[in-house]
């Protein structure tokens, strides 16, 4: 059977590692940390997924936390107006359920899956070298090493990333005690709140190492008052920031956070990255080809939530890719194929979350305080988590707005 070796045990190269395995391929995963240290350690993402990612992950039987995970079932949007108060809040209901199993669980658990079902399993972080003497041995190499230093193989495609610095300066706590939504107790939601010209804080439950928690994810703007999570070691000096800002500028949730703590002291992360996509094919120093997965070809920024689920629809493309290409040889033109099958989807991911973190145009805005007064916007709004695709109809551009909320307008008259 074809030789395959995938460098990086993330949700992309995890999912495809595991996948190529259900087909019989011979497949190698090389991973800098083991299990244990990934389970132990830091807090990565807050990586919530939507229905179809999550389908993804079912078809090849790696739902295991499935039952457990907090059901996410709605997605909600408040915008704070000066005085902190609301001005909109909404909530819109998903047609299937979102989750967030922390990384720490889902990659320890799928690694220790992926060598007990006889995979090879290395240990080892890889350097460019040792790529290229891989490249000569296996008939694939596959980096899903994320925005790691192995990312520099790959050229960035200055032409879809508008951006050549970081967005939004990130900082994310995880929470015991978070008192529920107090307008919906009955089912849970991802909360997204915008700050303008100031940021958003994004709150949504998630299953991590002790049972179920909630994560408070603040993305500012950089330079502005929640830009200041950098410098901070201690996690209680974090999650104490963290409230404090929510207290300002966000009183309601705050509101339910006065008696949250840490689910462990790992709990805590803060970093920022430029959103890049850069070109699929690798060229290493010996000559040899390595293809691109997930963040390291499309690393958007977490305003929508959509890494986690573009890796994991990647790896569901690839794996697809790979299989239908048979026994023929896994060249520059088939690489550049199998990146464009994904980007046909994913371009609207990138266009749409680019287009967030700037300040919205008024048709957006119209669009945003609609969901206040038309259930059927907010719920479309909140769908479109899952499928960024939709948003062509009735996001971008002006003219489509104003038709959309005409029509939902003239629905609800009727
Ligand atoms: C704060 C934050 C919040 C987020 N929230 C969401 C969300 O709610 N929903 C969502 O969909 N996405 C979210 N994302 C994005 C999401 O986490 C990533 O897009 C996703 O994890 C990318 O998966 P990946 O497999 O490409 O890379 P990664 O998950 O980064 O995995 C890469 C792996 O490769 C390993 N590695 C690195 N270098 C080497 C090397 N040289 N050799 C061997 N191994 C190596 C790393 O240790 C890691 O295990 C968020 C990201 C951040 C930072």
């Amino acid at each position: 059977m074809r030789k395959i070796l995938i460098v990086g045990a993330g949700q992309s190269g995890l999912q495809l590692a595991l996948g190529l395995q259900s087909q019989g391929y011979e497949v190698t995963l090389m991973s800098n940390r083991t299990a244990d240290e990934i389970r132990t350690g830091r807090v990565m993402s807050t990586q919530c997924m939507f229905h179809t990612a999550l389908e993804h992950e079912r078809e090849l039987q790696l739902g295991f936390w499935e039952s457990q995970a907090p059901r996410i079932e709605g997605l909600g949007l408040s915008v704070a107006a000066p005085d902190s108060t609301r001005a909109v809040d909404w909530v819109g209901r998903l047609n299937g359920f979102a989750q967030s199993v922390d990384q720490r669980v889902k990659m320890a658990g799928w690694m220790e899956t992926f060598a007990q079902r006889g995979g090879q399993l290395v240990i080892h972080g890889a350097a460019v070298s040792d790529l290229d003497y891989f490249s000569r041995t296996y008939d694939l190499v596959m980096v899903s090493a994320g925005k790691g230093e192995l990312v520099s193989m790959f050229s960035r495609d200055a032409a879809r990333s508008p951006y050549d610095a970081p967005q939004r300066a990130l900082s994310v706590a995880y929470v015991h005690g978070l008192a529920p939504r107090p307008e919906h107790p009955d089912f849970d939601a991802v909360r997204c709140n915008l700050v303008p010209g100031v940021g958003e804080l994004f709150i949504m439950p998630t299953l991590t190492t002790s049972g179920r928690a909630d994560i408070l994810f603040w993305e500012g703007v950089p330079g502005g008052p929640l830009d200041v999570f950098q410098g901070i070691k201690d996690p209680a000096e974090h999650l104490a920031k963290t409230l404090e800002l929510m207290e300002r500028f966000l009183p309601w949730e705050y509101a339910r956070a006065t008696k949250v703590e840490l689910t462990d002291a790992n709990g805590t992360l803060a970093g920022r990255y430029a959103p890049t996509v850069r070109k699929p094919v690798g060229r290493l120093p010996g000559g040899g080809l390595v293809l691109g997965v997930g963040d390291v070809v499309v690393a958007n920024d977490p305003i929508t939530g959509q890494g986690s689920n573009t890796a994991s629809k990647c790896a569901h493309s690839y794996l697809h890719s790979i299989i239908e290409h048979g026994d023929r040889e896994f060249d520059a033109a088939w690489m550049q194929a199998a990146f464009d099958r994904h980007w046909e989807k994913t371009q609207h991911v990138v266009r749409w979350t680019n287009a967030m973190l700037a300040p919205p145009p008024e048709h957006v805005l119209n669009l945003i305080g609609a969901g206040g007064q038309f259930q059927p916007v907010a719920d479309r709004f909140a769908n479109a988590f899952d499928d960024p695709a939709d948003l062509d109809a009735f996001f971008f551009e002006p003219d489509r707005t104003n038709a959309y909320l005409a029509e939902v307008a003239a629905a609800a008259r009727a």
